[in-house]
């Protein structure tokens, strides 16, 4: 009998350990790839109102099938600029891996893109230039163009943001505000020093990059809220900018973005004319890994 109350206790200390350490080191692991798109390496929690990974990737795939909200007035005013989307910065992700591929720049690749920008006459222009232009009309630079990186990974901080300084380019950077902790994603020392530069705007990309149309209207508010006043907080400025994780929204998002204050914010619709009645939903160009100088510059002039 005492052999079996120990061997029980035993089983209750090894339990215990396995699933403290369990959570401990799944939390740390499970969310360096969280928002990588690869929709198999999505966690439970993220994918919410769809039943699986699969069910994910049809939503995400469908989002720019019903990202156009047929919102015109007539009295639209309309700007060309190319509003450059980035994700990772990043050598060695093989071509096989499609999806990741697509979404890396290569380290030499970005230093390339933004020495043709600066060489070229090309003016950075911010988010708070853009919203001047479409608001009140206030005329732009010729050539201005908008450079985003989405997701606020670690790369950034580490391979675009040499280069960003040694070109002295202005830049945002979408953030998740919750992922702070995250090992492959910017710190809050991080995001002061890239904000500090004054090169850097750093701006929301909600709380958790959840899939804003599937969740509760409650968490709804929650991430278009609350990621605003955690950067502000946290930086000491004003948030006025949003970028939609996957791209997704509609009336209701559009709705809350208004309501919490955004300015402007940012689908993945592709395309450089940007509209003063979709200042709410506005296209962007994505820069893929696929690109080469000639396809770059192609975007720049679409
Ligand atoms: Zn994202």
């Amino acid at each position: 009998m005492k052999f079996f109350k120990k061997v029980f206790v035993a089983v209750l200390i090894v339990g215990g350990l396995l699933s403290f350490f369990k959570e401990f080191y799944w939390e740390e692991f499970s969310n360096v790839n969280i928002i990588e798109l690869s929709t198999e390496k999505v966690r439970e929690s993220q994918i919410l109102a769809t039943s699986s990974a699969i069910n994910l990737a049809r939503e995400v795939a469908s989002i720019s099938a019903r990202q156009k909200l047929e919102i015109k007035t007539e009295n639209d005013f309309v700007v060309h600029v190319p509003v450059l989307m980035y994700h990772y910065v990043r050598d060695a992700v093989p071509p096989t891996e499609e999806l990741s591929y697509h979404l890396s720049v290569k380290v030499a690749e970005l230093d390339r893109q933004f020495e043709y920008l600066s060489k070229n006459g090309f003016q950075t222009i911010s988010l708070n230039d853009l919203y001047e232009s479409l608001v009140n009309r206030t005329p732009l630079p010729p050539k201005s163009v908008i450079i985003t990186f989405d997701d606020g990974y670690r790369d950034f901080y580490q391979n675009a943001f040499p280069i960003i300084k040694k070109y002295n380019l202005r830049v945002v950077s979408f953030y998740v505000g919750n992922y702070t902790n995250y090992p492959n994603y910017m710190s809050w020392s991080m995001l002061k020093e890239i904000h500090n530069s004054g090169l850097v705007d750093v701006q929301s990309h909600t709380l958790s990059h959840f899939l804003l149309t599937k969740i509760s209207p409650d968490e709804r508010r929650r991430e278009i809220f609350e990621s605003k006043r955690l950067l502000e907080e946290g930086l000491g400025k004003k948030i006025n900018y949003l970028a939609y994780p996957y791209g997704d929204y509609n009336e209701e998002v559009v709705n809350l973005a208004r309501e919490a204050g955004y300015r402007l914010a940012f689908s993945t619709r592709p395309g450089n004319t940007l509209t003063s009645s979709e200042q709410l939903f506005l296209n962007r160009v994505v820069v893929s890994g696929f690109d080469t100088l000639e396809t770059f510059k192609a975007k720049l002039s679409k």
